[in-house]
């Protein structure tokens, strides 16, 4: 239930964001990037919205089988995720998010605030409003942004070779036409099923376990042959024998 209420908690949060967001660029203050522009240096002990904000874009890197907790507090974790991002990208893993990487992340994300190489449509090819879910659709959306930017984290760990989405978000219609599980976690926006392509399905199950997903869905587990299912649940479980998890 904590899980659910924070889950619920990111929503809101974002919502707020996004609205702020817009005033910023109505009052014409200077942008760095069209979605989201932080005015100082992060650094632990932060505590704030900005600190939101960061946390969602460096939730990819928690550490092997971890989830890192977007709760607006820049504490031990955090500074290690932020450490583990900047070493990603070759710059200097000190845990402050200063001017650097957050240049970094601007240069990774869209003005939707969508990291580059994933898209709400990609996640979303049910209908157009997310809604229609278990979540009110504000949610499902923050959930599949959520999503998305530990795809990206995921991404460049294999090399920044492309990761090809099959499912994101379903409605509960969408979900029962393609067979779903009546309490899929597509039905919250936050899955998403990952074809083949430059990478091994058991090369995607396997290091999707560094970033950040409690569900991992595979080959060995049934209906999973041929994709990986990746989610946000609140519950842990990974399965996919065929490649040793
Ligand atoms: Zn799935």
């Amino acid at each position: 239930m904590l899980r659910r209420t924070a889950r619920a908690l990111l929503g809101f949060v974002m919502a707020i964001a996004f609205t702020v967001g817009g005033v910023f660029l109505t009052a014409g203050t200077a942008q760095a990037d069209g979605c989201y522009t932080w005015s100082r240096t992060l650094s632990p002990g932060a505590t704030g919205n900005d600190v939101v904000q960061l946390q969602i874009r460096v939730a990819g890197y928690p550490g092997y089988n971890a989830v890192l907790a977007v709760d607006g507090s820049y504490g031990p974790a955090t500074t290690a995720a932020v450490k583990r991002f900047q070493a990603a990208y070759g710059l200097a893993a000190d845990g402050v998010a200063g001017p650097a990487t957050q240049a970094k992340i601007y240069e990774l994300q869209d003005n939707d605030c969508t990291p580059v190489h994933f898209t709400y449509g990609e996640h979303n090819t049910c209908n157009s409003t997310w809604a229609g879910g278990a979540v009110a659709a504000g949610t499902a959306k923050a959930n599949a942004l959520s999503t998305m930017w530990k795809l990206e984290a995921l991404r460049r760990a294999l090399g920044d070779q492309s990761i090809r989405v099959t499912s994101g978000f379903r409605s509960t219609s969408c979900n029962a036409a393609v067979g779903g599980a009546a309490n899929s976690r597509h039905l919250y926006g936050d899955a998403a099923d990952l074809g083949a392509g430059p990478h091994s399905l058991c090369t995607l199950a396997k290091q999707a376990r560094n970033h950040g997903f409690n569900g991992i869905l595979g080959p060995g587990y049934p209906g999973h042959g041929d994709h990986v299912h990746v989610n946000q649940g609140p519950s842990h479980y990974w399965s996919a024998s065929s490649c040793g998890i």
